[in-house]
């Protein structure tokens, strides 16, 4: 539902009820709350998603403007980015009413050098991987069957493995889209700790 979180509530709901396909784009030495930097195909899909949780326009542009603000201050962030946030809220060229991306589409995709947008399951080493949900606190054993999973290719599977140990409960809905709604992830995160 659009409306509904700010951006200063966006650091915590990240450490609490983001997939790892968007909580390594924006909590890691190389994201965006580190770096103050991400790619377009990243804005993309972290923006989308952002959208999808209900984070409405304005608040958008605030969180992307504080972000973004060591290297893109003031009319730098106006000139380079403003369009484009305003962009995945339909308010500019064709008004096109963007929807979040599932996560077939995510795991379809393939950062390039630099980039850092895609399904870590699937993009991750082993090692990373299991840095990425150590640091998310997952705990060690569903960290294990996380990892088993990505490495036979069942990237879904070990999303929702590193769901189930994260918040000590069973994902009986599988995870098909990361803002998909009465299912894990993002919204039966939020039903289970609110
Ligand atoms: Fe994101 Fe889906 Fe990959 Fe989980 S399985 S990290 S929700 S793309």
């Amino acid at each position: 539902v659009v409306g509904t979180v700010s951006a200063g509530d966006i650091p915590r709901l990240v450490r609490e009820s983001f997939p790892l396909c968007m909580a390594s784009m924006y909590q890691a030495s190389w994201a965006l709350h580190d770096s103050h930097h991400l790619k377009h195909e990243g804005r993309m899909q972290f923006g989308l998603f952002l959208k999808g949780i209900g984070l409405p326009l304005e608040e958008a542009i605030r969180f992307w403007r504080t972000e973004m603000a060591p290297v893109a201050p003031g009319e730098k962030f106006d000139k380079q980015y403003l369009y484009n946030v305003r962009h995945n809220y339909g308010k500019e060229g064709n008004r096109k009413d963007y929807t979040p991306y599932t996560c077939m589409k995510i795991i379809g995709s393939t950062p390039g050098v630099g980039q850092v947008h895609g399904c870590p399951y699937k993009t991750f080493s082993q090692e990373s991987l299991r840095a990425a949900l150590a640091r998310l606190q997952v705990a060690p054993t569903k960290i294990e069957e996380a990892c088993n999973k990505a490495k036979a290719g069942h990237f879904q599977l070990a999303c929702a493995a590193a769901w189930e140990g994260k918040h000590g409960c069973a994902c009986d809905t599988g995870i098909n889209h990361p803002n998909q709604a009465r299912a894990c992830y993002y919204a039966e995160s939020r039903r289970v700790l609110d």
